[in-house]
């Protein structure tokens, strides 16, 4: 047996709101077709964020102990009888999903919209804030040794970030406004830059977020707490909302262009808009949900390990999985933090 397993399993395990407590977890098994994998790094998402702090996102509720944390990367430690393309030692990044294969939405590659897909940390299944978890062998990606274990753990929400710009069939020489300077923001604006994108804007209300801006040469940053209507900014071809404010779409439609479009990342916390929608007639708009990524995970590895993206600006603070609370809470209240990885 690998000497590395001789360490027990741990977890850092939502009790209730804003109550984490690092157990004993139990040793994840491998399937035929899956793969046990060390983890190293665990970024800190929003959603988790959320889950910490309310203990439930829409009707996604925790109404048990729940592991959070998706964004993770490791070392394979074991496979299962299938896998044929993976081998302990293997240094990966997981996505985490696990859809059903056998759905029209899995058969047409938007296996992101399976009805039945398996989440890592979306109640009622367990995330990565451990010390080793079981993933699906096809939805674990090898990662070249110039990528850093907390740069891969990025990778998951790059994919986010570029299947906005794919939705958006964004093209060579085009003008983005990027709402919401979070790492979703960060990442989607990278990812416009490698599409070719040449005029990108981020916006943002949070002055340390506006500052944060200025360490992406790429990017020109707005105050949309001085211009709320985004009056000081030219028409551009496409909006990318990471905001998730209610009144950031009707704000944002009439400065997209004729034929431009509009992708919907950020969560409304509410759940509730109105929005004005003639801009959007008026101009044939379209509109583009996006919901986590489908086939992101092989370009977005490539993207990070050629250095057309940093991943590395975008992490502002690092803790151990027994801080996994305190990593939550950072993320959660100091608006200058950016991302937040936990090195189990
Ligand atoms: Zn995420
Ligand atoms: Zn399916």
């Amino acid at each position: 047996m690998n000497a590395i397993l001789t360490r027990p399993n741990r977890a850092a395990v939502l009790l209730s709101p804003n109550h984490v407590e690092l157990q004993d977890w139990p040793e994840p098994a491998a399937g035929p077709n899956d793969v046990v994998v060390e983890i190293s790094a665990v970024g800190v998402c929003g959603s988790d964020v959320h889950y910490f702090r309310h203990g439930r996102i829409g009707n996604l509720v925790c109404d048990r102990p729940i592991v959070l944390g998706h964004e993770a990367a490791g070392t394979v430690v074991a496979t299962g009888s299938a896998v044929t393309h993976l081998a302990p030692g293997d240094r990966v990044t997981l996505e985490p999903q696990r859809p059903c294969g056998h759905c029209e939405q899995c058969w047409s590659g938007a296996y992101n919209l399976c009805r039945d897909v398996v989440f890592m940390a979306t109640p009622p299944y367990h995330g990565a804030f451990a010390r080793r978890v079981v993933n699906p062998a096809d939805f674990t990606f090898a990662i070249p040794d110039s990528l850093s274990f907390e740069e891969a753990a990025l990778i998951e929400p790059l994919a986010v970030g570029l299947w906005a710009t794919e939705r958006l069939d964004l093209k060579p020489g085009s003008s983005v406004l990027i709402i919401g300077a979070g790492p979703i923001g960060l990442l989607a604006g990278q990812a416009a830059a490698a599409r070719g994108a040449t005029r990108i804007v981020l916006s943002d209300i949070n002055p340390a977020r506006i500052g944060l801006v200025s360490r992406f040469p790429r990017f020109t940053a707005h105050d949309a707490a001085a211009d709320p209507a985004y009056e000081t900014i030219a028409e551009v071809d496409a909006v990318i909302e990471c905001s998730g404010a209610p009144t950031a779409v009707t704000r944002a439609l009439p400065r997209i262009r004729p034929r431009g479009g509009l992708a919907l990342v950020g969560i409304n916390p509410t759940g509730v808009a109105s929005v004005d929608f003639w801009p959007a007639m008026e101009r044939e708009l379209s509109i583009h949900g996006v919901f986590r990524y489908a086939g992101m995970y092989p370009r977005a590895i490539a993207l990070a390990s050629s250095g057309l993206v940093d991943l590395k600006s975008v992490i502002t603070d690092r803790f151990g999985l027994e801080e996994t609370a305190a990593a939550l809470a950072k993320a959660s209240d100091d608006p200058s933090s950016i991302k937040s990885v936990v090195l189990p």
